[in-house]
C-alpha cells in the first residue's frame, strides 16, 4: 500500500509503540512459494502446449495447492493435460534457478519479453521473475530455483466462465499425497477383484454380466407375475357384486408390482379389485386396486389402504384407484385384509 509494506494480524498488540518481532513459519512460506512459482510454470506450460492465445485471468494459491485461471475456448483433453503436467515436471526437474530483477524500467521488461498480468496495474519500476524462458512481471514469493517444487500434480480442470478455463493442481508433498490416494483406490479393487492382471477389463466385465443378470431376473419376475395372476383370477371370489381377488403369503414386492397391470386391463367394467396382504423379508405390506367402476361409486384405494395400515402399524396410501402400505406387524395382516374386503363390499 503506497509503497509500504502491510502485515494482517489476528489481534492487535498492546503495546503498539514497543518493538515487534515478526516470524516466517519457514516450512508454510516454502510450500506457499512453491505453489505460486508452480503457477509461473504453469502459464509458460500451457501457453506451450495450447498456444499463445493463453493469458492468466486469475490465481489463487495457499500452502495446500493452486489455481490458475487462463483464457482458453474449449475443455483440455486428456492428452493435453498430461502434456501440460509433463511440460511443468519437466521446469521442475530442470531446476531452473530463480532470476529476479527488481527496479527495472517497465519498458525494458516488456523488451524481456515479460508478461504482465490481467487488470494490474504497474508502476515505473517493475520486479521481473525469470526462471528460464518464463518471465513474468511479478510481486509474489518465488522458490529459489524450480527443483524444491518436487513435481506438480494436477487435480481438475473446468469451465469458470466463457472462454475461461481453471486449472487445480497440488505440488510437493500434496502431489504425493494425491498419488497415494489414488494408489489406495487402485490397491483396493485390486483386493476387492483378487488381483486380476486387467482391473479395467474385470470391471468391465463384472458391470456387463450385473446388466445381464438384472435382465434375466426382470424377465423371470414378469413371467412369474403373469403366472401369478393367472391363478389368483381363477380364485377370485364375488361378494356383494364386487369381484375380489386376494393374495396373501410371502411375496416379492417386484412380483406385485408385475401383477397390477396385468389385472389393469381385464375388469374396466365390472367392480373389481386386487387385495395383496403380504410378508417379504418379515416386513408385512398392503397394495389394493380397484376397478374404474368401483372408484366411480366412491370408493378410494388410497383413503382404504391409509385405514388399514393401522393394523399393521404401518402407513401408506396412494391414488383413487391404487395404493400401497407397508407396516412393522405382520400379525396385523388378516385384520387389514377383512377391513379392505368390508369396506369396500359394504
Ligand atoms: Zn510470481
Amino acid at each position: 500500500e503506497n509503497n509500504l509494506p502491510v502485515h494482517i494480524v489476528n489481534t492487535l498488540p498492546s503495546d503498539l509503540e514497543g518493538t515487534l518481532l515478526a516470524k516466517v513459519d519457514a516450512q508454510r512460506r516454502q510450500a506457499i512459494a512453491n505453489n505460486h512459482t508452480a503457477t509461473h510454470l504453469l502459464h509458460a506450460a500451457l501457453r506451450q502446449v495450447l498456444g499463445t492465445h493463453v493469458e492468466q485471468k486469475g490465481s489463487l494459491v495457499t500452502e495446500y495447492g493452486l489455481r490458475f485461471d487462463f483464457s482458453h475456448f474449449q475443455k483440455m483433453t486428456a492428452e493435453e493435460l498430461r502434456a501440460v503436467e509433463q511440460n511443468v515436471n519437466q521446469r521442475i526437474r530442470d531446476n531452473a534457478i530463480l532470476q529476479e530483477s527488481r527496479h527495472t524500467p517497465i519498458a525494458e521488461a516488456r523488451k524481456m519479453g515479460a508478461m504482465a498480468l490481467f487488470g494490474e496495474k504497474y508502476g515505473d519500476d517493475v520486479r521481473v521473475i525469470r526462471f528460464a524462458d518464463s518471465v513474468e512481471l511479478c510481486g509474489g514469493c518465488h522458490t529459489s530455483s524450480t527443483g524444491t517444487i518436487g513435481h506438480l500434480r494436477i487435480t481438475s480442470e473446468s469451465s469458470i466462465a466463457a472462454g475461461v478455463r481453471r486449472i487445480e493442481a497440488v505440488t510437493a508433498q500434496q502431489a504425493d499425497e494425491y498419488g497415494y490416494r489414488q494408489q489406495d483406490v487402485l490397491n483396493a479393487l485390486h483386493q476387492l477383484f483378487t488381483n486380476t492382471p486387467d482391473i479395467v477389463s474385470t470391471i468391465k466385465k463384472a458391470i456387463d454380466d450385473n446388466a445381464t443378470l438384472r435382465k434375466q431376473l426382470e424377465n423371470y419376475v414378469n413371467e412369474k407375475a403373469l403366472q401369478l395372476s393367472r391363478d389368483l383370477l381363477n380364485n377370485a371370489k364375488d361378494i356383494n357384486g364386487v369381484k375380489i381377488v386376494v393374495h396373501t403369503g410371502e411375496v416379492n414386492p417386484d412380483i406385485i408390482k408385475g401383477i397390477v397391470p396385468s389385472m389393469k386391463g381385464k375388469f374396466t367394467d365390472v367392480k373389481f379389485a386386487y387385495i395383496a396382504a403380504t410378508i417379504y423379508d418379515g416386513k408385512p405390506s398392503l397394495t389394493l386396486f380397484l376397478s374404474k367402476p368401483l372408484a366411480d361409486a366412491g370408493m378410494n384405494a388410497g383413503n382404504i389402504v391409509r385405514n388399514a395400515a393401522k393394523h399393521i402399524q404401518g402407513g401408506g396410501g396412494g391414488q383413487p384407484q391404487m395404493a400401497t402400505a407397508g407396516g412393522k406387524n405382520p400379525q396385523g395382516l388378516d385384520a387389514a385384509m377383512q377391513e379392505i374386503i368390508d369396506t369396500i363390499t359394504a
